[in-house]
């Protein structure tokens, strides 16, 4: 991997203006080319992925959080305000950090010291000095806050809450996936396991995959797990992707029918969707975001009626924080009903009793954090992440 990396400290220049002028021309153009797909991937790897989907329990998993999510609705009617309060005082207490993903209820991200997507989110609790963090997202989000301040306590309040598309690839499978393209490097989307990053070559997230992937000096590369994201990063480069065949349940679902029927309705909006929407609904977009991404188009863009493709948490804090626009969802409202499973009592319940406490190996994290440093390096500059993994006093390891 040593000289897989271009230590370039990111994409150069060019790229950035390429993938500025791709991006105002049409998601389909590379260079003014029209580029050819094929989402399309062998049976066997499909069957694979489905296995594993299968082994994980999916249909159990989701009889279980169904009910869950149900439940959380018609609990609107409890004293939501009390138990905030009562929050706010235990948090003071134990001079705990709560952090929230953007697709938490609303009013879990009322009480949260921060907002934002798992990346940031893992960067804010390592440049934190509470020692106490309490994780309101998904299971992966707060194993990689675990690997990047191994010696924090990290709760996370429900243990339940996994993610569809972090499930569908595991330590064994990625091995295979190795073996079958040898010598070829693993762009890991920072959507896994711990474990799974740790068998990886470098991290990315949904808004910086195109840099990192034109970084990795190889005509060919893996990328786990999604298989979409992988897909889209393939309009921006030469570079062959060969993708993993997981999805997200939540971003998944949106249709290209939805976005017809929406602009039918009406015809001034701008429609803005996630890279992990397939590429048949990115065709259809007038921008392609990440969560971070569509906050910042949302305040700085001079459009007033926006509709946007993704969880509809992250839809009614861009609502929220734009009442001067009309903020739309493209199609039905799609909730993650992992990330909805997680309610207001429970991050209660979790601060008074210092539960669930996330534990992740110490050679799993030292593994883990290699793929997350090089690509913080590549996005955020080589300084500041001296910075963030100088503060947890971890040794230096050579990327
Ligand atoms: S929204 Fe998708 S990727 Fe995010 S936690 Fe839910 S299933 Fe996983």
């Amino acid at each position: 991997m040593e000289n897989e990396v271009k230590k370039n400290n990111g994409a150069d220049q060019e790229d950035k203006e390429n993938h500025e002028k791709e991006k105002i021309n049409g998601k389909t153009h590379v260079q003014g080319q029209v580029r050819e797909y094929k989402p399309l991937l062998e049976k066997e790897r499909v069957e694979y992925a489905r296995e594993i989907f299968r082994s994980k329990g999916y249909a159990e998993k989701w009889k279980k959080l169904s009910p869950l999510f149900l439940k959380a609705k018609q609990e609107k009617d409890l004293n939501i305000k009390e138990i905030q309060e009562e929050i706010i005082k235990l948090k003071k207490e134990k001079e705990a950090l709560i952090l929230a993903h953007n697709y938490m209820l609303p009013e879990i991200q009322e009480i949260a010291d921060f907002v934002g997507d798992s990346l940031e989110l893992a960067i804010k609790a390592a440049e934190s000095s509470h020692q106490l963090i309490v994780f309101c997202g998904v299971h992966f989000m707060a194993e990689g806050v675990k690997v990047v301040s191994p010696e924090k306590t990290v709760l996370l309040p429900r243990l339940e809450a996994g993610c569809f598309m972090a499930d569908m690839i595991n330590i064994s499978a990625l091995r295979k996936f190795k073996e079958k393209y040898p010598g070829r490097p693993v762009v890991c989307y920072i959507n896994t396991d711990a474990e799974v990053k740790a068998e990886s070559d470098i991290c990315c997230t949904s808004a910086n995959a195109v840099s990192i992937v034109k970084s990795v000096n190889s005509p060919e590369v893996l990328f786990i797990p999604d298989r979409n994201l992988g897909l889209y990063v393939q309009r921006f480069t030469n570079q062959r992707i060969i993708p993993w065949d997981g999805w997200c349940n939540v971003h998944h679902r949106f249709k290209p029918e939805d976005i017809i029927r929406l602009r039918e309705k009406h015809p001034d909006v701008i429609v803005v969707v996630h890279p992990e929407c397939s590429p048949e609904v990115i065709d259809l977009a007038d921008e392609v975001f990440s969560t971070g991404g569509m906050v910042k188009f949302a305040k700085e863009s001079p459009h007033k009626k926006i509709a946007f493709a993704t969880e509809e948490g992250l839809v009614e804090r861009i609502r929220r924080e734009n009442p001067d626009k009309q903020i739309l969802s493209v199609g039905s409202p799609k909730t993650c009903v992992n990330m909805k499973s997680i309610r207001i009592q429970d991050v209660l319940e979790s601060l008074k009793e210092l539960k669930y406490k996330i534990e992740v190996p110490e050679e799993i994290i030292e593994k883990a954090r290699i793929p997350l440093i090089r690509m913080l390096e590549i996005s955020r500059g080589k300084e500041f992440t001296r910075k963030i993994f100088e503060r947890h006093q971890l040794p230096n390891i050579k990327t």
